[in-house]
C-alpha cells in the first residue's frame, strides 16, 4: 500500500484555443475553492494555485470520496496554455503531471487545440477534455455550480439532444487525432478511453466532474510518478524570470521534488556556464487580508514540492526559463553543475552547416519547435533561446539558399536594429506565437519556392 505522506501534489495545466476560456476556468476553479467556505484553505504560490482535496471533495459532495484519493489536492498553473506547458519541462519530459484541454464545443476545434493534443500525445500527459461553454446552447437552463449529470437531467430532451451533437462533433475530432473519446461518464476505461466533460467555466457547471476525473487520473496514472521525500534536495523549473523593484532579478520557480530552504545553494541553467548561487530569501504571495503590508511577498523559510515559489539570490541576470533549478551540498556541487548543463544540453542544437535559424522564448519551447521541425526533416543550423538580434539577421542574410536564409521566431521580439537591417536584405522571417503555424508556413513558403 503506498504511503500517503509520500505522494506530492500533481501539477496541472490548462490548454487550449484563444478564448475557449482556459482563464475563465482557473478562475472558476480558485473562485469555487475560496467560497466553498474554508478560509485559508486554498493556497496561493507564485504562478501556481493550490486546491486541497478537502475543498475538493466538499464540492463533490461525498465525504466517503476523501478515502478514496490518495493525492493532496491539485496545483494548478496560473498561466494558461501549452506555452507554459512546454516551458515546464523536466529532465525527460513534461513538468505538468495532468492537463485539461479545453475545446468550446459551440466552435469545435481550432489550431491551439490540435497543438495542445499533439503536445499532450508526445509527452504521454494524461488529461480531460472539458467541452467548455454549455450554457451557450440554445435554450440552456444554468444550474450554477451543479454537476453535469444534474444539470443535464434538467434540460428539455431538444437541449440535451444539442448538447450530445455539439459533443459527438468533439468526440469526432478527437477520434481523427488518434483519440477514443467518450462522455466522461461513460467512460469504463480511462486507460483506452479519453474523458470528455460537458461543462461552462461561467455557470461552474460540470467543474466539480472535472476535478474529480483529474483526481481520477492521478491515482490511475500517477502514483510512481508523484512519489517523493520532502527530504530529498530540491529540483525544481524555472517558470520565469522577473525584475522585482528592490529584489533584481528574481526566479518564479515550480518546485516538483523535495525541499528548497532560505540559504541553500542552488544550481540554474543558463546560456552560459550554469549559475551557482545561494538564496537570500524565499517569497510567497501575501493573502488578501495582508495588504497591508509594501510588499506583495512574504518571506518563508523553506518549500515542499509541489510548490511555486519566488527566489531571490544574487546574480540570476542570465537564468533561462524552462531551465532546472537544483539544490546542491558542498561536497556535490561540481557533479550538480554538470546535471544542469547536461540538461541544458540535451535541448540545444549542434549546428549543422546547412539550415534555417530557430529563436524562441523559453528552452521548452525551442525543444517542442526543433522537435516539430525535425519532425518534418528541416535541416536547422542554429537553434538558440532568445530575441531575434540584428547578428542573428546578418548570420541569416550569409545564407544564400532561400530555403534555408530563414528566422523563425517563437514568442520573441525582433530586435529595432535587426528588423532595419532584415527589411533591406532577402531574409525570410517567421514569427508566432503558434508553433503549429510557423511549421505550416513553412512548408507553404518551401512550396512555393520550389514551383
Ligand atoms: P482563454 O483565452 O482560453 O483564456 O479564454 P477566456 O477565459 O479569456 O474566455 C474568453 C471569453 O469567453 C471570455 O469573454 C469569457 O467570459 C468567455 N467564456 C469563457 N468560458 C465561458 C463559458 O463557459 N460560457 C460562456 N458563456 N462564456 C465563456
Ligand atoms: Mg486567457
Amino acid at each position: 500500500m503506498t504511503d500517503k505522506k509520500n505522494l506530492r501534489t500533481p501539477i496541472v495545466c490548462v490548454m487550449g484555443h484563444v478564448d475557449h476560456g482556459k482563464t475563465t476556468l482557473l478562475d472558476k476553479i480558485r473562485g469555487t475553492a475560496i467560497v466553498s467556505g474554508e478560509a485559508g484553505a486554498i493556497t496561493q504560490h507564485i504562478g501556481a494555485t493550490e486546491v486541497p482535496i478537502d475543498v475538493i471533495v466538499n464540492k463533490l459532495g461525498d465525504p466517503r470520496l476523501r478515502d478514496r484519493f490518495m493525492v493532496p489536492g491539485l496545483l494548478f498553473i496560473d498561466t494558461p496554455g501549452h506555452h507554459a506547458f512546454t516551458t515546464l519541462r523536466s529532465r525527460g519530459g513534461a513538468l505538468a503531471d495532468l492537463a485539461i484541454v479545453v475545446v468550446d464545443i459551440n466552435e469545435g476545434f481550432k489550431p491551439q487545440t490540435y497543438e495542445s493534443l499533439q503536445i499532450l500525445k508526445r509527452f504521454k500527459t494524461p488529461f480531460v477534455v472539458v467541452a467548455n461553454k454549455i450554457d451557450r446552447i440554445g435554450g440552456w437552463a444554468s444550474h450554477k455550480d451543479m454537476p453535469f449529470a444534474a444539470t443535464f437531467k434538467q434540460q428539455s430532451p431538444d437541449v440535451q439532444g444539442r448538447l450530445e451533437t455539439k459533443l459527438y462533433e468533439v468526440i469526432g475530432e478527437l477520434y481523427n487525432q488518434g483519440f477514443a473519446a467518450e462522455r466522461y461518464d461513460r467512460v469504463t476505461n480511462f486507460q483506452k478511453t479519453l474523458g470528455v466533460v460537458p461543462a461552462s467555466a461561467v455557470t461552474g457547471e460540470g467543474i466539480p466532474d472535472v476535478l474529480m476525473v483529474l483526481l481520477g487520473l492521478a491515482q490511475k496514472f500517477l502514483e510512481a510518478n508523484l512519489q517523493y521525500s520532502a527530504k530529498n534536495p530540491g529540483i525544481g523549473t524555472v517558470l520565469e524570470v522577473k525584475e522585482e523593484k528592490g529584489l533584481g532579478a528574481t526566479l518564479d520557480v515550480i518546485l516538483y521534488d523535495g525541499t528548497l530552504k532560505k540559504g541553500d545553494t542552488v544550481v540554474i541553467g543558463s546560456l552560459g556556464e550554469p549559475i551557482r548561487t545561494k538564496v537570500r530569501a524565499l517569497l510567497k504571495p501575501r493573502e488578501l487580508s495582508e495588504i497591508r503590508y509594501e510588499s506583495k511577498f512574504k518571506q518563508v523559510s523553506k518549500v515542499t514540492a509541489a510548490a511555486g515559489v519566488k527566489i531571490s539570490a544574487p546574480g540570476l541576470e542570465g537564468a533561462l526559463a524552462g531551465s532546472p533549478i537544483r539544490v546542491s551540498t558542498e561536497e556535490n556541487l561540481e557533479e550538480i553543475v554538470a546535471q544542469v548543463k547536461s540538461e541544458i544540453d540535451e535541448v540545444r542544437i549542434d549546428t549543422g552547416s546547412v539550415g534555417v535559424m530557430i529563436k524562441a522564448d523559453t528552452l521548452g519551447s525551442l525543444e517542442a519547435l526543433v522537435h516539430e521541425f525535425q519532425k518534418d526533416e528541416v535541416p536547422i543550423r542554429k537553434a538558440e533561446v532568445g530575441d531575434i538580434s540584428h547578428r542573428d539577421a546578418v548570420e541569416a542574410s550569409t545564407v544564400e539558399d532561400p530555403l534555408y536564409s530563414v528566422l523563425i521566431g517563437f514568442n520573441v521580439k525582433v530586435h529595432p536594429d535587426a528588423r532595419d537591417f532584415l527589411q533591406e536584405s532577402t531574409v525570410k522571417v517567421f514569427t508566432s506565437d503558434v508553433i503549429y503555424r510557423l511549421v505550416e508556413d513553412y512548408q507553404k513558403y518551401v512550396k512555393e519556392q520550389q514551383e
